[in-house]
């Protein structure tokens, strides 16, 4: 059974299938044609291929084996004492090669190599190619419909952040750090508008979601759960996600308790928690997962460039900022000005630091989100806009997918202001825009493509309100009918 291999020509190939030891020639060429070909070698035991297991040791016979599979048989042999350091340097003249078990030779150990992906190269963001506050929000026009104020504070605050980050100290005077407070209602864009931001300036982005966060030790995330997020964004580089942003949405949530007894894990506690990361400190989390155990690696994250974002609805918050502005204004004329700000539409905007406080949030929470603004509610006029402006306006999208099958998408003015209106019904925002067209685009969908003749569809007021038909024309003649 035992065979011995004494006079062993030992060969390895290097990453790139490329023979480096023993007589070269021939398998140089070889290994070209491997690379050529898009074949690669696979391991005799455990039939990884090379781009999996790393470098294969070539045997004689033509056999490849990974690394790991060469050390399992030497802890076979050894009982566990032999350690495999670097197998080219090792003495195989004694090896008994039976272990690797039926030495039935294979034809050939070679499998179809997978494509590998393109790597983007990607700029690194300095000092000349972070965009002027100007450009940024120019950039974030065309995705980002109104809302003009929320742009333009974000633009200046993350390109003072970038400077800061990357100047790192100007003259020992420490830059402060621009974490924002986004107060806004439901679907006016504040996810919206943080994702464009990111994306522009190709930095990492993790979203997550205050309710989900609990302090540490109990059933949720715990607060380093988004820097884990962020490093996975970052492809667990930890330079990049050091330079990332977080954005923290529903952050109204964590907002203190009130008459409550029990320890409140999942509201002061987490504020608190996230204290030391909205200021910068190492932490060390999990890669490749959320939780910390003993089987994931850890690396260590410092939050100091981290830019942090937090977003919430606030929906007590009006009420708050109305009685103290009433209770300001009201010496002597109590009963006159009692609905004085009613109709203000922008109370938010005049936001303090004591109304937040008053809503629950504590003062160090606050004192480390130095950047707050709010967004306004989006109106009729800025719900059509959502509609057909933005660069990937849903309209534009359901155009494109028409277009592929040569036929024209129109929707005309009063079919838009019908969906702006049922959106408004739904007080969510811009959000409910896509579900509504979603719903009557889909016969839309279903029936064009059946009949080659239709060369073009406008969607009126009557069909989205469920009253009457879209206008087809054929290619050539005009049949106001569609049969659904
Ligand atoms: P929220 O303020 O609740 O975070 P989102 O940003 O998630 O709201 O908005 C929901 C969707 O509505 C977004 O995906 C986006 O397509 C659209 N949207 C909301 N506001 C705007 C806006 N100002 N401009 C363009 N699209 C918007």
């Amino acid at each position: 059974m035992s065979e011995r291999y004494d006079d062993m020509d030992f060969k390895e190939v290097d990453e790139n299938g490329n023979n480096i030891t023993g007589d070269a020639s021939k398998e140089l060429t070889d290994d070209k044609k491997n690379d050529e070909d898009g074949y690669e070698q696979y391991c005799y035991l455990c039939k990884r291929p090379e781009s999996m297991v790393g470098r294969l040791i070539h045997l004689p016979n033509d056999i490849y084996i990974c690394q790991d599979c060469m050390q399992k048989t030497f802890d076979g042999i050894s009982g566990g004492n032999m350690q495999f350091i670097d197998i080219s340097n090792l003495d195989m003249s004694n090896f008994d090669f039976s272990r690797f078990g039926n030495m039935n030779m294979p034809k050939s150990q070679r499998v179809k190599k997978k494509a590998k992906k393109e790597k983007k190269v990607e700029e690194e963001l300095n000092l000349q190619n972070i965009p002027a506050p100007h450009k940024i929000k120019a950039m974030l026009d065309d995705y980002v419909i109104g809302q003009e104020y929320a742009k333009k504070v974000i633009s200046v605050a993350v390109y003072n952040h970038y400077k800061r980050v990357i100047t790192n100290t100007m003259d020992d005077i420490e830059i402060d750090k621009s974490n924002m407070l986004m107060i806004g209602p439901t679907g006016c864009g504040k996810t919206h508008l943080v994702k464009t931001l990111a994306r522009l300036l190709n930095v990492p982005l993790a979203i997550t979601d205050a309710t989900s966060l609990t302090e540490a030790g109990y059933i949720g995330d715990d607060v380093e759960s988004v820097i884990s997020k962020l490093l996975a964004a970052a492809d667990n580089d930890v330079e990049k996600a050091e330079r990332g942003i977080v954005f923290i949405d529903e952050i109204d949530k964590i907002a203190k308790k009130r008459n409550t007894n029990s320890r409140d894990v999942s509201g002061e506690s987490v504020q608190q928690g996230l204290l030391k990361l909205l200021e910068g400190s190492e932490v060390e989390v999990p890669v490749g997962a959320t939780s910390k155990n003993a089987m994931v690696p850890l690396a260590t994250v410092n939050t100091r460039n981290i830019l942090f974002i937090c977003g919430g609805a606030f929906p007590e918050l009006e009420k708050i900022v109305k009685n103290r502005l009433l209770k300001s204004s009201t010496m002597g004329f109590n009963s006159e000005l009692k609905d004085k700000f009613d109709d203000e539409d922008d109370l938010l905007a005049q936001t303090t630091m004591e109304d937040l406080r008053e809503f629950g949030m504590i003062p160090e929470f606050i004192g480390r989100l130095p950047i707050v603004y709010s967004l306004k509610h989006l109106d009729k006029d800025s719900m059509i806009k959502i509609l057909k402006e933005p660069k990937n306006a849903i309209l534009k999208q359901y155009q494109k997918l028409l277009a592929l099958d040569e036929v024209d998408l129109e929707f005309d003015d009063s079919a838009l202001e019908a969906i702006a209106e049922q959106a408004l019904e739904k007080k969510t925002g811009a959000r409910a825009l896509r579900a509504i067209i979603e719903k009557f685009m889909l016969d839309i969908m279903y029936q064009i493509p059946r009949d080659e003749n239709i060369g073009r569809v406008t969607i009126n007021r009557d069909y989205i309100e469920g009253k009457g038909v879209p206008v087809l024309e054929m290619r050539g003649v005009e049949v106001p009918k569609l049969s659904s």
